[in-house]
């Protein structure tokens, strides 16, 4: 009997016991193509040499040192290198161990911020309904999945949720792209006003949504007006990029794409690339000099945080990505991606939507394409197309939620930038060929 504790506590999991590129291979032999690269994670593939001897040579050298006492060269390294590709303004990093970690740490950062700064009555964030920002409690209580908080709502401090930009569901017919963007986040400034501006804290959203919306990218316009409305109320933009960052989208972040500088970032997955477990919270000086000139000292702390095996390893991962040309490939591969995704869903009867950026890609499965009516969530359609494609030897990240009862089935695929030609007609096709059992 196994003694580990699986989330889905009745299931019998296959024993991953090796990965090969873009490849997990079970104890019986089987082969899975990570079409998703687990929830966005493995964005380098499963056997990257460099970062593995990354790994090697820091744990010869130095495998922890707390971060209360010592700093270390590959946790220096990697904020350096982080900051050199950030959006304007950010030039502090926070590294933790995870997504919800630096969720975490943006939160507290915030409040702390407003304190400082002498606006103690500031206690409230704003978040998106249908939002994921993390499993810990603050970051599940900012996130706007009901289905996810419900048992420990009466746990958490609460967040209030506008609609997300979500073109496809939301846009009015005969609204433009422009027009939309700007009354999506005119939405912001209504729920600032109705709250109150002086009680704000922050906005928190992804730039491109992963978890909960199979990659919703928003329209045009959108953040910039989010960043013009937090300015004008003097609340921070907090932009979590935990799925959506470190080159997925086809930029390093992927808000240099709405040309947006936040105040926070919060990134992960990528960042460790699946060798290590890692996650960090950038911010502006701004920020980091309202606490460095305040009270010294920042009322946040995990004993791992910065931990020089992981930061060695992300040191490395970041550098594939920017000098290594790896989120430029990731761009040019989630061309042909979306090219082979039209080209086999495009006028499929239950396809209603093929979006996202980069590598970061998203399908809508509708009962009627024309009514967008989504399937009835009895069929439990997202739930057995990932069995059946588990199946088939892929691995792809099915979802379903609601948005005011309109949201249904998606796909989210997020395969790893080293992917081939020949291996997105292979995903496309073990994809094509689940949906058509499944349906
Ligand atoms: N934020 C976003 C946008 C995420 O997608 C996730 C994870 N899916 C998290 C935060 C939490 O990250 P982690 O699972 O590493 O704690």
């Amino acid at each position: 009997m196994s003694h580990i504790f699986p989330r889905h506590c009745k299931s019998n999991l296959p024993v991953a016991t090796r990965g090969e590129g873009i490849y997990l291979i079970d104890s019986e032999g089987k082969r899975y193509l990570d079409g998703s690269g687990g929830a966005a994670v493995s964005c380098l593939g499963h056997s990257d040499p460099d970062v593995a001897q990354a790994m090697h040579d820091q744990i010869d050298k130095l495998s922890f040192a707390h971060t209360g006492f010592l700093t270390s060269e590959p946790a220096e390294s990697l904020a350096d290198r982080l900051v050199a590709h950030a959006p304007e303004g950010i030039e502090r990093v926070y590294l933790v161990s995870g997504g919800s970690e630096a969720v975490e740490a943006a939160l507290k950062l915030a409040r702390q911020y407003m304190i400082e700064t002498g606006q103690e009555q500031r206690t409230r964030f704003i978040a998106r309904k249908q939002s994921y920002h993390g499993n810990t409690l603050g970051a599940l209580g900012t996130g706007g999945n009901m289905w996810r908080r419900a048992p420990f709502d009466p746990l958490m401090m609460s967040a209030s949720h506008i609609d997300p930009c979500y073109e496809y569901r939301l846009r009015h017919d005969g609204e433009t792209e422009e027009e939309y963007g700007l009354r999506s986040a005119n939405a912001l400034e209504d729920e600032i006003l109705r709250l109150g501006p002086e009680t704000v804290v922050g906005f928190l959203a992804e730039p491109v949504v992963g978890a909960t919306a199979g990659a919703v990218p928003a329209v045009k316009g959108y953040l910039k007006r989010i960043r013009e409305i937090c300015d004008k109320y003097e609340i921070l933009l907090i932009l979590d990029e935990v799925m959506c960052g470190m080159g997925r989208t086809g930029t390093l972040f992927a808000c240099e794409q709405d040309d947006v500088s936040p105040d926070i970032i919060t990134i992960a997955k990528g960042l460790g690339a699946g060798y290590q477990p890692i996650g960090a919270m950038l911010c502006t000086d701004t920020i980091y000099d309202a606490i460095a000139q305040g009270s010294g000292f920042f009322q946040h702390g995990h004993t791992y945080i910065g931990h020089p095996v992981a930061s060695a390893a992300a040191d490395a991962v970041v550098r594939k990505l920017t000098e290594g040309g790896m989120t430029a490939r990731a761009a040019k591969m989630g061309d042909r991606l979306n090219d082979a995704l039209q080209a086999e869903f495009g006028q499929h009867p239950h396809i209603g939507d093929i979006r996202g950026r980069g590598m970061f890609r998203g399908l809508e499965i509708v009962a009627d394409r024309d009514s967008k009516a989504p399937f009835d969530p009895a069929r439990g359609v997202a739930g057995r197309l990932k069995k059946q494609a588990f199946e088939n030897g892929l691995i792809c990240y099915p979802m379903s939620g609601t948005i005011d009862g309109q949201l249904g089935d998606h796909v989210l695929l997020a395969p790893p930038f080293i992917i081939t030609d020949d291996q997105i007609d292979e995903l496309v096709g073990k994809l094509s060929k689940s949906l058509e059992q499944v349906l």
